[in-house]
């Protein structure tokens, strides 16, 4: 008999933890995964896919409308937003019975409900039962945070609910500019909702490069989408079925539903992290951890949103596999966490990697930049009133390719394969050598020939 009945003891069952736990249990770990909703998580089943499908549906609207150039006539459309929700369920549920199946495969036990912490090795599930770990990771993910306690908040949803209205709202009011904010606008207004934007910010997208902010928002705004910035809203009235949002700076926006998206915050609450005595990172609310995840207690790691690093998918995952390889694999791995490529699904869609403009001049003496905006060879003939925006950000001393941004149908595929060159530190020349693949909108990125700006450093010139 040994002192602990599991090796590992995983709490979360979303993209980090079934990774880590699959990957601990393949290592010959025994190892048991608490999920107190549905095994998936975040991503799987109130995230990136449910919304990837949700942004699907609504790009098809933009197909039909461009179809008319191409020769086609298509009779007036109709939409039907229960089947949408429907289909997009039996998805899901398909996906997490898979992430279930798989888990169990692997030899890791799941217990639905959920695990809170007695002390640094025990968890107390809701059933009364205790359990004792060696290890624990905590990969609890993270939650919609509404912000400050308005009036009338009790009337606001947020992403979660969106997944699940039964019907498409005739107008809504979205508060927020990052990403969640903005694909969500794109996917409304896509379907035929009247859309608008509430940012406190002088921009959308903070935090990107400031050409695809710009750029960004003037194809939302194109596509009749209405972007408030530099006020928030401070109240909201409910009379009947509308709602009236009251803005700073004394301006009002009638709809039928109002959704904030304006950040999302680590799920530490009522974990019993004091009884274990595991500290929170002061700066980002999050589970404190060193590179290897390792938490202020030996034996407890913490990896994902909870941790509040990246809140990505494809690095919770990465996380989640460094953690059981490094405890169990005897193959100690740190999670690199430069280079990360990541998307905005608006649309046109975002694809990013590596530096911004303005972070390279901060960092680097010499930046030149790459930068065209055209339109797309379809929108010729549609008539579609739209360009795409292609900008390299690259070290004018070493030659390197520090920054990718694009704006623009498909950006996101593009710029995946873009991150491998940029992370394998590719050059301006290699991507010069690189053949055109014609006619793409990706070619732009190896037959751009001349700087359109070249920024040079005092203390560089010398
Ligand atoms: C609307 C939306 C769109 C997104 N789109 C993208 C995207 O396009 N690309 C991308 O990379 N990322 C996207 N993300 C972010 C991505 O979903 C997260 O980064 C990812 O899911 C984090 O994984 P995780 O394992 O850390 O946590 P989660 O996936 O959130 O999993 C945590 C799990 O822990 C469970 N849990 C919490 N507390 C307990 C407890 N005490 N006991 C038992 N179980 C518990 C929860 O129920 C949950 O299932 C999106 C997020 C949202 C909200």
């Amino acid at each position: 008999m040994t002192e602990f009945d599991v090796d590992l003891f995983v709490i979360g069952g979303g993209s980090g933890g079934v990774r880590a736990a699959r990957i601990a249990a393949g290592h010959g770990a025994r190892v048991m995964v608490a999920e107190e909703y549905r095994m998936g998580g975040t991503c799987v089943i109130r995230g990136c896919v449910p919304k990837k499908l949700f942004v699907i549906g609504s790009h098809i609207r933009h197909e039909i409308d461009d179809a008319a150039g191409f020769g086609w006539s298509i009779p007036p459309v109709t939409f039907d937003w229960p089947t949408l929700v429907a289909n997009k369920d039996k998805e899901i549920a398909r996906l997490e019975g898979l992430y279930t199946t798989n888990v169990e495969k692997s030899g890791a036990r799941i217990v639905k409900t959920r695990a809170v912490f007695e002390d640094a090795h025990t968890l107390r599930l809701s059933t009364g039962e205790t359990v004792r770990a060696k290890y624990v990771l905590i990969a609890t993910g993270g939650a919609p945070n509404h912000g400050p306690m308005i009036p009338g908040i009790e009337h606001v949803i947020s992403s979660n609910e969106a997944f699940h209205l039964p019907e498409l709202p005739k107008r809504i009011v979205i508060q927020g500019g990052g990403y969640i904010a903005l694909e969500f606008a794109c996917i409304f207004a896509g379907y035929g909702s009247d859309v608008t934007v509430v940012y406190r910010g002088q921009n959308i997208l903070r935090g990107f490069d400031e050409d695809v902010r710009t750029h960004v928002r003037a194809e939302m705004e194109k596509q009749g989408i209405n972007i408030l910035t530099g006020c928030v809203v401070n109240k909201i009235d409910k009379h009947g079925k509308e709602f009236t949002s009251h803005l700073t700076g004394g301006s009002s926006v009638t709809s039928d539903l109002v959704m904030f998206a304006i950040g999302r915050h680590p799920n530490v609450a009522n974990l019993g992290l004091e009884k274990a005595g595991v500290a929170i990172n002061p700066t980002n609310g999050g589970i404190a951890v060193d590179a290897w995840s390792r938490s202020s207690v030996a034996n407890i790691y913490a990896i994902g949103d909870v941790t509040h690093r990246h809140n990505l998918t494809p690095v919770a995952i990465r996380e989640g596999h460094a953690f059981a390889d490094t405890v169990f694999g005897k193959h100690p791995v740190q999670v690199d966490h430069a280079t990360i490529p990541t998307a905005v699904f608006s649309q046109p869609e975002v694809g990013t990697v590596g530096l911004t403009e303005a972070e390279a001049r901060a960092e680097f003496s010499r930046v030149d930049i790459y930068k065209t905006a055209f339109r797309p060879i379809k929108s010729t003939m549609s008539g579609r009133d739209t360009r795409i925006l292609m900008k390299l950000v690259v070290d004018g001393l070493s030659d390197r390719v520090l920054g990718c941004h694009i704006v623009g149908d498909t950006a996101a595929e593009i710029i995946q394969a873009v991150a491998i060159a940029v992370k394998m530190k590719a050059t301006k020349a290699d991507f010069d050598s690189t053949f055109a693949l014609h006619p793409t909108a990706a070619e732009e990125l190896v037959t751009m020939r001349t700087p359109t700006a070249r920024y040079v450093r005092e203390a560089a010139a010398e």
